[in-house]
């Protein structure tokens, strides 16, 4: 069995702990490629309007692996507990694929992450105890299946761990230092982030990626921000790599596909809150090219240097 799993969503916070996990199981699987126009206009024709852009890639990486695959792999990633909830899409991206493919009918392999304690859906669970579960269906032995996450939890974990260092190694070196705060499915995506960060880097500015910072230690310091009342996982999570990484930065880019609904509050809250540090919002549809977003990223960068020479003036 060949198992398709789509390269959007979870993928970038996930991703090395899939594949190792299916690797170490010996698993067949094949990633979709990085997002191209075809899977943009797919996804987004797939889905209704008012969906956000990244739901829409989602569905277009899930729509070009259908035929090319035996069972797609879209995991149910609901409650993480005490460290937040995800937005509502990752709940409902198995039911929707159902429902978008119900004529093919595809085989859908899952896994649940429910922390809630309410249980209500019987899919409920902590990382291993899911994959356990959800690889027992795939003829794995419990042995065989823990032995698998436990390496490739490993991995992965080491793996964040070296994008941690080298985000700390960027902040402490010298030049001009924006800190992107964004979700890593819109920073690391061809059509949201990728075309901002290489016109960043081509104007010599070095990107510090929110998203690189302690986890348990971001759940402690976002309160510094915002109340302790705000549930999304992630969002917690960049309101702590902010904390972190703010006494070294030049400014901020708040980076969100069009319309988020989590992102609209918090960055409202991150506008309120940040008044030590210049901030560029920039909200990405997809579809309108790069130019308006270029000059603005220019401009933010022109307030950054004459910041600097300000200060400079001023002794
Ligand atoms: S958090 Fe925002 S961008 Fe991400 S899936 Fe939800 S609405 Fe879309």
């Amino acid at each position: 069995m060949k198992i398709g799993i789509p390269r959007a969503g979870m993928y970038y916070r996930n991703g090395v702990l899939w594949e190792s996990f299916f690797e170490a199981l010996g698993m067949d699987y094949v990633v979709s490629p990085r997002t191209n126009k075809a899977i943009l206009e797919n996804g987004s024709a797939l889905m209704v309007d008012e969906t956000c852009l990244a739901s829409k890639i989602y569905m277009g990486h899930v729509a070009y692996l259908l035929d090319r695959c035996d069972a797609l792999f879209i995991p149910w990633l609901s409650n993480f507990g005490k460290d937040g909830i995800n937005c509502t899409r990752f709940r409902a991206f198995p039911a929707i694929t159902a429902n978008l493919f119900r004529e093919k009918a595809p085989t859908i392999i899952t896994y649940a992450i429910d922390l809630s304690g309410t249980q209500d859906m019987k899919r409920a669970g902590d990382e291993e105890t899911a994959f356990i579960s959800m690889a027992k269906a795939l003829g794995k032995s419990k042995k065989q299946i823990r032995d698998a996450y436990r390496s490739a939890k490993e991995t992965a974990l080491n793996d964040f761990a070296q994008k941690i260092r080298q985000t700390e190694n960027l902040a402490d070196g010298s030049g001009k230092k924006i800190l992107l705060v964004g979700r890593d499915y819109c920073i690391y995506d061809d059509y949201i982030g990728q075309p901002i960060l290489k016109n960043l880097h081509r104007q010599g500015i070095t990107i510090i990626d929110a998203n690189h910072v302690d986890r348990l230690q971001a759940q402690r310091d976002f309160t510094q921000i915002s109340d302790g009342t705000l549930p999304w996982i992630i969002s917690r999570e960049l309101l702590g790599g902010i904390v972190h990484y703010r006494s070294r930065i030049d400014g901020i880019i708040l980076l969100t596909g069009f319309p988020c609904g989590p992102d609209s509050i918090v960055n409202e809250v991150i506008k309120r809150e940040i008044t030590d540090k210049p901030i560029l919002y920039l909200l990405l549809d997809g579809q309108d090219g790069l130019a308006g977003v270029e000059t603005r990223i220019e401009s933010f960068i022109d307030i950054l240097n004459f910041q600097t020479t300000g200060e400079e003036k001023n002794g």
